[in-house]
C-alpha cells in the first residue's frame, strides 16, 4: 500500500482538475486518479458563464480559454420560421463582472489547459489509467482500491480526504450507497456538430440560440470552427436510430430546407437526467460536480455549477487541512446542495420545459414575455444575474 498524507481526487474532468489546481495553489499534496488514459474529448459542456470566468481568471486560466473559444455578448430565444426573437444582451452585467458575456469553448480545452499547467508546475501527481473500484475509510483517512489499466492489477492508495469528482456514473457514489434521487427525461437528445455556417444563412443569430420550430425545438451553439446542434427525438426511437446519419441529416434539413447534405463532424446521443444527492460530505469523502448533481444542459449550468462546488469545497478543505475543525466541511453541503437544487436543477428544468412548449399561442406568449424582459434594463439585469449563476453564488454565500 502507498500511504501518503494528501488529498486524492477521483476524476480528471473539469471539476476534479479545478479542485486539483486550487489545492496545489494552497500547497496541499494532491494525487488525481483518472480511469481513462487521457482527458476525455467528448463534446459536452461548451458554455462558460461570467462568474466562472471571473473565478478562473485569478489562476491565469481564463485568458487561455478566451483565446481558444468564442465570446457571446448576446444569446437568444427565437422562432425559427419567422426569425422573431428575444435577444439577451449581457453587457448589462458589466458592473458585476470582468467578463460580461458567455464563452463558448469545449470543456476538454479547460481540462487540457489546467492539466498542462499542473504538469508544468509539477505539483500534482497524475495517475491516468487508474480506476477507483473500492473504498474504505476510518477516522484518519480513506483507502481507495484502484484498478490499473485493463490488466486487472490493483493498488491501494490512502489519503486524508478524497474528492469524488468521478462524474455522472460515479463509482464512489455507488460504493457509498448514496441515493441519487430524481428523474430521467423521456426524449433522446442528439448532439451533432457540423461545419455548416448557420450564421451565413439565418439572419441575426447569436453564438447561442435556443429555437422553437414548427416541428419541435433545437438549439444552435457556435464554437470556433463549427456549430453544435442539439436535436430532440421522439422517446420511441432507440438511441442508435436517433443518432443515425439519416435521422440527423433529416433534422438538419428541417432546419435548413433546401440544403441537401451536411458535413457532420460528430453525432452523440444521450439521455438527460435530473438527479441530486442529499449530503455532499460523507466522512472523509467529499462529492462534487456531476457525481453529486445532474441537470438538463439547457442553460449550460452543470459544469459551471461543478466548478463552483470545487471553489467552495477547496476553500473549506484548505482551512481544515491547516488545522480547523472538520465540521467546517458540513457548510459545503449546506451552501452548495440547495443552490444546486433550487438554482441549477429547477432552473434547467424550467428552461427545458419552456423550449419543449409546442402550442403556437403559448409560445407566442412566452416570447412576448421574454421580449418584455429584454427591453427593460432592470428586468434584463435581474434575469441575466440569475441565469448567469451570480444569484446562486450569492445564495450560497448567504448560508452560514
Ligand atoms: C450534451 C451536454 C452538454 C452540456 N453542456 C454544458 C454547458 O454548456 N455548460 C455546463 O456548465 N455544463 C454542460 N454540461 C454538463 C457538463 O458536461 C458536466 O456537468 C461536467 O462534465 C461535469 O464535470 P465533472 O468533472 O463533474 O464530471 P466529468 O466531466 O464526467 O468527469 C468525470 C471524470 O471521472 C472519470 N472517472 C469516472 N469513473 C471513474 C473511476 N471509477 N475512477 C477514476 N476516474 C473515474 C471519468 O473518466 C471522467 O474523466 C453538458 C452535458 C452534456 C451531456
Amino acid at each position: 500500500m502507498q500511504t501518503d498524507d494528501r488529498i486524492i481526487i477521483a476524476g480528471a474532468g473539469p471539476v476534479g482538475l479545478v479542485a486539483a489546481m486550487l489545492l496545489a495553489e494552497a500547497k496541499i499534496p494532491v494525487t488525481i486518479v483518472e480511469a481513462e488514459d487521457d482527458i476525455s474529448d467528448d463534446l459536452r459542456a461548451s458554455t462558460f458563464h461570467p462568474p466562472t470566468l471571473d473565478m478562473l481568471d485569478a489562476y491565469g486560466v481564463t485568458g487561455q480559454l478566451l483565446a481558444e473559444g468564442l465570446t457571446c455578448p448576446t444569446w437568444q430565444i427565437r422562432m425559427h420560421e419567422t426569425g422573431d426573437k428575444a435577444v439577451f444582451d449581457m453587457s448589462v452585467l458589466a458592473d458585476v463582472t470582468a467578463h460580461p458575456y458567455r464563452l463558448q469553448c469545449e470543456q476538454a480545452k479547460l481540462c487540457r489547459i489546467i492539466r498542462d499547467k499542473l504538469v508544468r508546475d509539477g505539483n500534482v501527481d497524475f495517475r491516468f489509467g487508474h480506476r477507483v473500484t473500492g473504498l474504505s475509510q476510518d477516522s484518519d483517512g480513506v483507502t481507495l482500491k484502484l484498478m490499473i489499466g485493463q490488466n486487472q492489477d490493483t493498488v491501494d492508495m490512502r489519503a486524508r480526504y478524497v474528492i469524488a469528482a468521478d462524474g455522472a456514473g460515479s463509482k464512489i457514489r455507488d460504493l457509498l450507497q448514496l441515493e441519487f434521487d430524481g428523474k430521467t427525461y423521456p426524449e433522446t437528445t442528439v448532439l451533432a456538430s457540423t461545419s455548416f455556417p448557420f450564421h451565413e444563412h439565418l439572419e441575426g443569430l447569436s453564438n447561442v440560440n435556443y429555437c422553437w420550430s414548427a416541428s419541435g425545438n433545437f438549439s444552435l451553439l457556435r464554437l470556433k470552427g463549427f456549430w453544435r446542434c442539439s436535436l430532440y427525438y421522439n422517446p420511441d426511437l432507440s438511441m442508435e436510430d436517433a443518432a443515425s446519419d439519416e435521422r440527423v441529416q433529416g433534422q438538419l434539413r428541417q432546419i435548413m430546407p433546401g440544403h441537401d447534405r451536411f458535413d457532420i463532424i460528430d453525432r452523440r446521443p444521450y439521455r438527460v437526467h435530473q438527479r441530486i444527492i442529499k449530503e455532499y460530505v460523507h466522512g472523509r469523502v467529499l462529492m462534487a460536480g456531476d457525481s453529486a448533481h445532474l441537470n438538463s444542459p439547457s442553460g449550460g449550468m452543470g459544469m459551471n455549477g461543478g466548478v463552483h462546488d470545487a471553489f467552495n469545497l477547496v476553500e473549506k478543505l484548505t482551512t481544515v487541512w491547516n488545522g480547523a475543525k472538520a465540521d467546517l466541511l458540513d457548510q459545503y453541503t449546506r451552501q452548495r446542495q440547495p443552490v444546486a437544487y433550487n438554482q441549477i436543477l429547477v432552473q434547467a428544468d424550467k428552461n427545458r420545459k419552456r423550449m419543449a412548449e409546442k402550442d403556437p399561442a403559448k409560445r407566442a406568449e412566452l416570447l412576448k414575455d421574454l421580449q418584455a424582459i429584454t427591453s427593460d434594463r432592470d428586468r434584463l439585469y435581474d434575469h441575466l444575474y440569475k441565469s448567469s449563476m451570480f444569484a446562486g453564488l450569492d445564495a450560497a454565500k448567504a448560508i452560514g
